[in-house]
């Protein structure tokens, strides 16, 4: 791995999550799945950076409804205006999501997304009389974005975020784990009643990951957890925030992953793969009570307002982006990336000593290893195959996009494969 010697004078940029500054791979450009290198290499992305690319690069439709929408309104302010591509999409986001989500609240990232969910959530019960409903529960694991308040919420004692952030303590809850095991959901289920009915009257909020946790593991979940906890909140009268930053648009096989429980969160936040990986976005979407409850009075007002919110681009990138999902059959495409998966990692664990458990969902795949030093050299050994991984915490994983062909996903399993049975 070449790199400027640390601390050389002409390189600039601060990566993050490291503490090595020694510089990463440069891309010159992509096309299709593959990212291009200046030293001439050509990688199958299997992680589509950071799960946004579900078309991947350069999908030519995707190109030029950015060109167009550069040349005509490249930018204006969601303050006191507004333009086609936002009122577009808000209408089609409103049409794809669970019923009875009927307002978007656009801002520029995952986290700050999650942040205006939180303060959706706090100033709605202020607004309705009731301020002391102000703290969060959430689930160990979870991992809600990089910012303050998205920090606060995510798992207290992981590595990742050893700082942490001068916010309000939430509450945390074990979540169930396993996506066939009804017996986890149940007892997940006993400590949420519990907490709920301990702590309620100062809750705002119990803010999931539905169905898939992430970074945290990726921890997959039965779906009647999220069926119960829908109405174990609606009897406590705590909110039900649904981060689908990680899961929205087919990433677990349907188009939410609140679809799998069929219910419908109070808020719910999405950005990854929103704008097909063009540029950076969010919606927090919420329902019409929620909103209905910030309107007739200057004071009741939602007081946030990013400078790029519902940027034009961005909307335009995301409506094409729709479009081609829907058009293309992109859920039946997830469905054969998850055959394909099921057959070449599922039962990792029996044959290697190394490797703890396997799981696969939709369009995600994972190999959860004993100790981080078993995949110590396996970016470059996949590099050397043509495939670029990024290992993290105790997971070699995958997450293509949904565009990639069997054989270069056979070449990304087989690369896994080959490293844990050599
Ligand atoms: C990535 C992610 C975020 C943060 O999104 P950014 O765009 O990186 O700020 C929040 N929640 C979940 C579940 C995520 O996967």
């Amino acid at each position: 791995m070449p790199g400027t010697p640390e601390n050389a004078p002409d390189y600039a940029v601060w990566h993050p999550y490291t503490a090595t500054h020694q510089r990463p791979w440069v891309v010159q450009s992509a096309h299709g799945v593959r990212l291009h290198l200046d030293d001439g290499r050509e990688l199958i992305d299997s992680v589509s950076s950071w799960w946004s690319c579900v078309h991947g690069y350069g999908h030519p439709e995707l190109v030029q409804a950015v060109q167009e929408q550069v040349a005509r309104l490249p930018h204006v302010m969601l303050g006191g205006l507004t333009h086609a591509p936002a009122e577009q999409l808000a209408a089609q986001l409103v049409e794809m999501a669970p019923i009875g989500l009927e307002r978007v609240f656009f801002a520029d990232s995952g986290s700050v997304g999650v942040e205006v969910a939180l303060k959706m959530a706090a100033q709605y019960w202020q607004n309705m009389g009731r301020s002391h409903k102000r703290r969060f529960v959430s689930l160990r694991g979870a991992y809600h974005g990089d910012t303050a308040g998205a920090m606060s919420i995510g798992e207290p004692d992981d590595s990742m975020h050893l700082f942490t952030a001068a916010t309000p303590s939430a509450s945390f809850l074990e979540p169930p784990r396993g996506f066939e095991d009804r017996h986890s959901a149940a007892e997940a289920l006993k400590r949420l009643e519990q907490l709920l009915r301990r702590e309620a009257t100062e809750l705002a909020a119990f803010v999931v990951e539905p169905i898939q946790q992430s970074y945290g593991g990726f921890n997959m979940y039965h779906p009647w957890f999220l069926e119960e906890a829908r109405w174990l909140c609606d009897q406590h009268e705590v909110l039900l925030i649904a981060d689908e930053v990680a899961t929205g648009f087919g990433r677990t096989g349907k188009w939410f992953a609140c679809d799998w429980s069929g219910i419908t969160p109070d808020i719910m936040v999405l950005s990854k793969a929103l704008t097909g990986g063009m540029l950076g976005m969010s919606a927090t979407m919420a329902t019409r009570k929620l909103f209905d409850a910030f309107q007739g009075a200057p004071e009741k007002a939602f007081m946030h307002g990013p400078t790029f919110m519902g940027n034009p681009t961005a909307a335009a990138a995301a409506l094409k982006s729709l479009e081609i999902m829907r058009r293309d059959g992109y859920l039946e495409r997830v469905v054969r990336i998850e055959q394909r998966l099921r057959a070449d990692l599922l039962g990792l664990e029996h044959r290697s000593h190394k490797v703890l458990a396997t799981r696969v969902l939709g369009a995600t795949g994972v190999v959860e290893v004993r100790d981080r030093a078993d995949y110590q050299g396996l970016a470059e050994f996949a590099a050397e195959r043509g495939v670029w991984l990024r290992p993290f915490e105790r997971y070699v994983y995958t997450m293509p996009a949904y565009v990639i062909s069997d054989s270069e996903l056979a070449q990304v399993t087989s690369v896994i494969r080959e490293w844990f049975l050599r």
